[in-house]
């Protein structure tokens, strides 16, 4: 197995006014690996994942990604935040899929694929459809290329979006509660792609509740709670043999 970092999130703060929200994070991912965060509402799952593809500000850390830094460049001891355009130049390696999907509502499902390797890494639009028409077909969607967004069902949307991060070719795929919005019956289709996606060897962070799909997937599970990592290890160590009460406490209540 790959032992090479791809995410490296290195001592980590990050407030919002008063707020402290990220209290020292330490995570690693290793390339290939799947790593899957629990926590209650509030302990900072979402703002860890929105850190590292630079959607916020740090307030002390770093954060790289394939040795490279995140949003900053160093100059001696210090760091300084790179121009917009550079971040987004970064964000095309870093795939994110979102809770409540954020489809394009106006572009068909091609469409909503297609936009950014177009648009941001200047693939000529053949190849974009060939690839995006590749992708629809491995998340089982080969057949509504055409359809748009509000003709999908919720699960289907989930998959378009995965295909969509999937179009970057990105180092890493951030999951920030992908199937939380979506019906019960709907929720395995999704877990299924994600799935299918690890067996592949495809580097993830997901942050979810379901339990057995971290069990099944997870080479490392975390466990937050109050901006910070309270412990971490494989499925069969955190969800069996869960070391701080805090930890149980949590797994008691979502067992
Ligand atoms: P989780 O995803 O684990 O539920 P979040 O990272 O969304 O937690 O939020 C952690 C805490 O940070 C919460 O108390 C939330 O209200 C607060 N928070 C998140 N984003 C902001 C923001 N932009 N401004 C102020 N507070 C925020
Ligand atoms: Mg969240």
């Amino acid at each position: 197995m790959s032992t090479q970092v791809m995410v490296d999130v290195h001592g980590v703060h990050k407030s919002f006014g008063p707020l402290e929200v990220l209290r020292g994070v330490d995570l690693q991912v290793r390339t290939g690996e799947v790593t899957v965060i629990l926590g209650p509402s509030g302990s900072g799952k979402s703002t860890l994942l929105r850190s590292i593809n630079h959607l916020e500000k740090l307030n002390r850390g770093y954060i790289s990604i394939d040795g490279e830094l995140i949003g900053y460049r160093r100059s001696g001891s210090r760091l300084h935040e790179l121009k917009e355009r550079e971040v987004l130049r970064q964000r095309t390696h870093i795939g994110f899929v979102f809770q409540n999907f954020n489809l394009f509502p106006h572009l068909t499902v091609l469409d909503n694929i297609i936009e950014a390797p177009i648009a941001a890494l200047r693939r000529p639009r053949q190849e974009a459809v060939r690839q995006a028409e590749r992708l629809l077909a491995r998340v089982g969607l080969a057949d509504k290329a055409n359809a748009y967004p509000r003709q999908l069902s919720g699960g289907q949307q989930q998959r378009v979006a995965i295909a969509r991060a999937l179009a970057l070719e990105p180092k890493v795929l951030l999951f920030d509660e992908p199937t939380s919005a979506l019906d019960p019956e709907l929720v395995g289709e999704v877990l299924d792609v994600i799935k299918d996606l690890a067996r592949a060897g495809t580097t993830m962070i997901v942050v979810t509740h379901e339990i057995g799909f971290a069990r099944e997937v997870a080479d490392t599970v975390v466990f937050m709670d109050g901006g910070v990592i309270v412990e971490q290890g494989p499925p069969s160590e955190l969800l069996d043999r869960p070391q701080h009460e805090r930890t149980r406490a949590f797994l008691s209540k979502v067992l």
